[in-house]
């Protein structure tokens, strides 16, 4: 599907350039669906696709060894994947795995660079974002060291509901287990606390948010503090 101008984007970088430069991104991009559990990039290779998600989450994995790895950061609607390119880095330090389905125009490398090259709004939204993931990175890390699994959690389901826009989750234990670096019984009793303050309803891998308030409420600190740059930055 390479070159369909018929693309409907809901991607924020994309809105935010004028139509003529986003008509121009989508006719040299296709349409790709995101399944949850493919892989898109793995450290060390080259990167050869960046990824403007409609819809979906695709999570940034950083290697720890040779066995696991931990998430570093979330790329859904907001913004882009694969800003190694941006920077001018064509191999991958990190894993890039669908962790929510969804759609994402899909722009080659090569094409990329040359509209980076012919559009400073391009690279003028995507140094506001490049801002705003760095908070969110580092942001990530801190809470990691300093927050109870309780509220990460919390913070967690909350980042996910904002890219998908929907109160319904299919996150496994096992996944959220890696996504937040604990282990999976860690995960049970802290997903059994939300629940029985009424705040989700958890079963078999399916998550519903009873109450998004009172999971903010739940969250730890971190999750309002990261909007709160991105709703500075993106006035
Ligand atoms: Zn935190």
């Amino acid at each position: 599907m390479a070159g369909n101008t018929r693309i409907e984007a809901t991607n924020s970088v994309l809105l935010a350039l004028l139509p003529v430069q986003r008509r121009r991104l989508l006719a040299h991009s296709e349409q790709v669906n995101l399944a949850i559990g493919d892989i898109l990039c793995e450290p060390g290779k080259p990167t050869r696709h960046v990824y403007f998600p409609n819809n979906g989450i695709i999570s940034l994995l950083n290697p720890v060894d040779g066995h696991t790895s931990v998430e570093v950061g979330l790329v859904g609607r907001e913004g882009m994947a694969g800003m190694g390119l941006f920077l001018g880095v064509s191999v991958s330090s990190l894993r890039m795995l669908v962790q929510a389905s969804g759609t994402a125009a899909r722009m080659k490398a090569t094409s990329f660079r040359s509209e980076l090259r012919r559009n400073p709004l391009l690279r003028e939204v995507l140094n506001k974002y490049l801002y705003v993931f760095l908070a969110q990175v580092a942001q990530t890390a801190a809470c990691n060291r300093h927050h109870k699994l309780g509220p990460r959690l919390a913070r967690r389901l909350l980042m996910t509901l904002d890219r998908l826009q929907s109160n319904e989750l299919e996150l496994t234990q096992e996944m959220l287990a890696n996504m937040l670096g604990v282990r999976r019984v860690g995960v049970t009793k802290a997903a059994a606390l939300l629940q029985k303050r009424n705040l989700i309803r958890y079963s078999r891998g399916h998550i519903t948010i009873l109450d998004r308030k009172g999971l903010a409420c739940a969250s730890c600190w971190c999750y309002g503090a990261v909007n709160d740059i991105r709703d500075s930055v993106f006035v």
